[in-house]
């Protein structure tokens, strides 16, 4: 196994129970005072972990579960980072109104389609259904849009989660969408089923910690800028919290060629699937910023290694709101989709048809990197 890192990882992790109050917290990091560690508290609206970055091997495991408030244990017995866990299972994206979604690990490989912005309800209604039919199965939209100007559509906010909401559930596709603060990453919870954390917010650790403690799947875009390495201690951040659904997005990094809205950096995929356990899908949308171009590059990034593919589809691509250049229609969607399944075949891609699990426990005991 290639080690990546040199920063020190945590030895044990504890996770608390979901009802515990402040008291009984205070009460879990004396008490881990007190055997001589250092315990730093992880907490956001979901979740509360303990990390101790000290030496526990010469500590029964007991001491640590028999501690009022502590549901979980998690002991470190490797020297490499969480994304380098060996044969893990994939990724599980659960919805109300679809079936159980298996990402990674061998597993079909998945369109997650839909518009850049979510433009009214009636819109995002008609792409959820014209992408459903066209073979995606999981829908994308932005609520909450970043944009480069101010002055640009910035998404209808909250309006268009519950929009998206109701898409999902019509056309039984789970939902996807990007948060860019801890706020809107609240307002959201109710409504979308995989939390998107976009190219500009790589870096924002914080966020990436209050996403992984919401506990939803998170699908995280490289920066425009983030180096391989970058990308991985960022994904880091969000299993530090005991959150394991965490895909990657290779969308494409800024370099000197000007007529390609990025370059699509498909060597990333091949480099992070030979290391890491995460999935990785690709977005061919932004990393051409050309509808031309969406097909072919969605084929390589299959070729490469790819779990799946994000890509933007609307309506009527040349009246999108945002990024029209890039989206294509509802048609050019399924012919991608049968790339996707034509290669799969060729390429004999799909390894594990049954569902796999996903449970922080389950799966880490199993990497045989931990040990509960
Ligand atoms: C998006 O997927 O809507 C988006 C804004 O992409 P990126 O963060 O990759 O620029
Ligand atoms: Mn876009």
């Amino acid at each position: 196994m290639i080690k990546l890192y040199s920063v020190r990882m945590p030895d044990l992790i504890l996770v608390l129970k979901a009802t515990i109050d402040i008291d009984s917290e205070r009460r879990v990091l004396a008490a881990v005072s007190d055997m001589g560690l250092t315990g730093q508290l992880v907490r956001s609206a979901g979740n509360t972990v303990v990390v101790i970055q000290s030496d526990v091997s010469a500590i029964p495991t007991h001491l640590f579960s028999q501690m009022d408030g502590v549901a979980k244990v998690v002991r470190l017995t490797a020297t490499h980072p969480l994304v380098l866990e060996a044969d893990p299972a994939p990724v599980r994206v659960s919805s109300s109104s679809a079936e159980t979604i298996f990402l990674g690990s061998g597993q079909k490989r998945h369109v997650i389609a839909g518009p850049c912005s979510v433009e009214s309800r009636e819109h995002i209604l008609e792409v959820a259904r014209a992408v459903k039919a066209r073979g995606a199965t999981m829908l994308r939209g932005g609520a909450f849009k970043p944009r480069t100007s101010p002055y640009e559509f910035g998404g209808l906010g909250e309006e268009a989660l519950e929009y998206l909401a109701e898409a999902g559930k019509i056309a039984g596709l789970p939902v996807v969408s990007e948060v860019m603060s801890a706020r809107q990453l609240e307002k959201s919870l109710d409504y979308i089923d995989v939390l998107q954390i976009g190219a500009r917010n790589m870096y924002n650790y914080e966020l990436l910690k209050e996403a992984g403690l919401s506990g939803k799947p998170v699908l995280l875009k490289r920066s425009m800028s983030a180096t391989v390495d970058e990308f991985l201690h960022a994904a880091e951040y969000v299993l530090l919290t005991g959150n394991v659904n965490v895909i990657l997005c290779e969308r494409g990094i800024r370099s000197f060629e000007p007529r390609l809205r990025n370059t699509l950096d498909l060597s990333s995929v091949a480099l992070i699937k030979s290391t890491t356990c995460l999935p990785v899908v690709v977005d061919p949308s932004h990393a051409t910023g050309r509808r031309d171009l969406v097909r072919t590059m969605s084929r390589a990034a299959i070729a490469a290694g790819a779990d799946g593919l994000l890509i933007e589809v609307h309506g009527q691509p040349d009246k999108s709101i945002s990024d029209a250049e890039q989206a294509i229609a509802p048609d050019q969607l399924a012919s991608i989709v049968d790339d996707v399944r034509a290669l799969s075949e060729a390429l004999n891609l799909v390894t594990e048809d049954g569902a796999g699990t996903s449970d922080m426990m389950s799966k880490l005991v199993a990497s045989g990197s931990f040990k509960s």
